[in-house]
């Protein structure tokens, strides 16, 4: 008599299942501009700006006084 089990999933599938299963239910790390406020010195406006994640933020302009 030959038993016959059902189709063997190795190890490798197994956890590559559940490696699946874990990549969808944790979010992505979503990375966000962030936006930057700094006062002017002279007049004291406030210049907001958008810095990139990653990115070095930009000199400091004053909406105001550098025109
Ligand atoms: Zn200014």
């Amino acid at each position: 008599m030959a038993q016959r089990r059902g189709p063997p999933l190795s190890k490798a599938e197994l956890r590559a299942q559940a490696d699946a299963a874990i990549a969808a239910a944790t979010k992505p790390v979503t990375k966000l501009p962030t936006k930057l406020s700094r006062q002017c010195g002279k007049c004291g406006e406030i210049t907001a700006v958008m810095v990139e994640p990653g990115e070095a933020a930009p000199p400091f302009q004053c909406k105001r006084c550098d025109r």
